[in-house]
């Protein structure tokens, strides 16, 4: 699961085990956002 720091914007890759304490290595901010791996997948599509 990748998340991106709200403040920062660093994108952090935290496994569901470790996902009680999720928090930035970067600036140690607590709230992070989650992040969909498929960038490049668009809505619509014929
Ligand atoms: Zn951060």
């Amino acid at each position: 699961m990748i998340y991106k720091c709200v403040d920062c914007g660093k994108e952090v890759n935290i496994e569901l085990k470790s996902a009680k304490k999720i928090i930035c290595p970067s600036c140690g901010y607590r709230i992070l956002k989650k992040v969909r791996p498929n960038k490049s997948m668009k809505v619509m599509v014929r």
